[in-house]
């Protein structure tokens, strides 16, 4: 199979002629954004690329794909040079003239893959997106999202034979009236730590302490692949600062005993909003924070702020325009509208946000914002609301935190600087743990969803 699909690229190359009409689409750019989840090669055209694909059937794992109307450009050739050695999908790529107006690439992949293939109109700073989205059949065993999985089963069966050997007071604790909906009853913390009788109360200071049960803290680095989010006046840009942030404050926030980080992403590529939460969800995070650094309507915009989601109206005007923002990330990224899974069933869900993850969200988000204003200046001095569609799992407190505004030219060098973003992250850290030192009936009965 290899022999022959090499025979073909190879004699087609030198005995057929490129007959390139005028009108024929024009290569602008190729771009390949390698990941654990899957692996996204994205052809840019200034008009819609015709385009048909196959997987080889038997031999070694390889994807076919044959464009119409396209010539052997440089910027096609450039594809094999942009394919990165340790790239988890795709061990190496061939593109050659196939027939005279049909241009043949030729994944090698690593596994056996389940492609999506789809093209995207243009919008924001793109044209024409032909994208080919390589996801692994079976998922990496090495993967930290089944990792943690595992572990919090280990946990809950831990927790099950606990609580079955223990009085009926604890018993009644976990149950399933002791969920978010009654966590969120339990009135703002007007006295600072409620007593409580078993099982030994968490630390006030959780960092020299242990978490009384396994935690898990969804960190959510906003952007990547193809979406850049904000870029700064001297091309800082949003996706690789808040990736490094939020790595920054896994390691931090890992220092602490019995507490664990699932990255919603951990690289350079475009995870849509929905997905975000579904990962948060299937691990069972008992707090989702997104991390940002957008540019905003004034230049001179400064300060740090935290959003939560709203049951209705934004709180602000700048709180709406800032959710549309984020909003768009997907439409920007490249979301393959045609393969979401469940989408009705999911947006359903999403859409039953609940007043009592509102609540827990501003209680988060304060203890966030007050551990910030501490730090460096706050955008507004309370937390904002506005329609976020990643703070919308309804059973995980959620906040969103714009750490600055990399449009202004003192806040994007700030981004840049390790120590302002140590600062940073010990600011978010010693909020979360204060939010979660103070709220021991946090434990969700809701299990991991699938
Ligand atoms: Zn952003």
């Amino acid at each position: 199979m290899k022999r022959r699909l090499l025979i073909a690229l190879g004699s087609a190359t030198w005995t057929l002629p490129l007959l390139a009409k005028p009108d024929d689409p024009r290569l602008v750019a190729v771009r390949v954004w390698p990941a654990r989840d899957y692996t996204r090669v994205t052809l840019e055209s200034d008009k819609p690329l015709q385009a048909r694909h196959f997987l080889t059937p038997d031999g070694p794992n390889r994807l076919v794909l044959d464009i119409e109307g396209l010539d052997l450009s440089p910027q096609l050739k450039e594809l094999v040079a942009k394919t990165q050695p340790d790239d988890p999908n795709i061990a190496g790529v061939r593109v050659g003239q196939y027939l005279p107006r049909v241009v043949r690439i030729v994944f090698d992949l690593r596994q056996p893959i389940a492609p999506q293939v789809f093209t995207l109109k243009p919008v924001a700073a793109y044209q024409h997106r032909l994208v080919l989205d390589l996801y692994p059949k079976q998922p990496a065993a090495d993967d930290p999202l089944l990792a943690l999985i595992e572990e919090r089963e280990r946990e809950d069966a831990r927790q099950s034979a606990r609580e079955s050997s223990s009085p009926p007071t604890s018993k009644a604790e976990s149950s399933p009236s002791a969920n978010v909906a009654s966590a969120a009853a339990i009135s703002p913390a007007t006295q600072p730590e409620p007593p409580k009788p078993t099982p030994a109360p968490l630390p006030r200071l959780p960092r020299h302490g242990r978490m009384e049960r396994l935690v898990v803290v969804a960190l959510d680095a906003g952007h990547g692949g193809e979406d850049p989010g904000a870029i700064g006046p001297t091309g800082l840009r949003e996706k690789d600062v808040v990736l490094a942030v939020a790595r920054m404050l896994r390691e931090r926030l890992e220092e602490v005993p019995g507490l664990r980080v699932l990255m919603t992403r951990d690289g350079d590529y475009f995870v849509p909003l929905q997905e975000r939460v579904r990962k948060a969800r299937k691990v069972g995070a008992d707090l989702f924070v997104s991390i940002h650094a957008d540019a905003f309507m004034r230049p001179q915009a400064r300060g740090a702020s935290v959003f939560v989601l709203s049951d209705g109206a934004a709180t602000s005007a700048a709180a709406r325009w800032m959710a549309q923002r984020e909003n768009a990330a997907d439409a920007v990224g490249g979301l393959n509208v045609g393969a979401v899974k469940d989408r009705v069933v999911l947006q359903t869900l999403l859409d039953m946000s609940t007043t009592a993850q509102i609540e827990d969200s501003l209680k988060l988000g304060a203890d966030v914002l007050g551990q910030l204003g501490k730090v460096g200046r706050l955008h507004k001095p309370r937390v904002e609301q506005a329609g976020f569609a990643v703070l919308k799992a309804p059973d995980i407190p959620s906040i969103l935190v714009e750490t600055a505004f990399i449009s202004n030219p003192e806040e994007e060098a700030k981004l840049r600087d390790s120590a302002y973003r140590r600062r940073l992250v010990d600011a978010m850290a010693r909020g979360l743990l204060r939010y979660l030192a103070r709220r021991p009936a946090l434990r969700r009965d809701v299990k991991p969803s699938t």
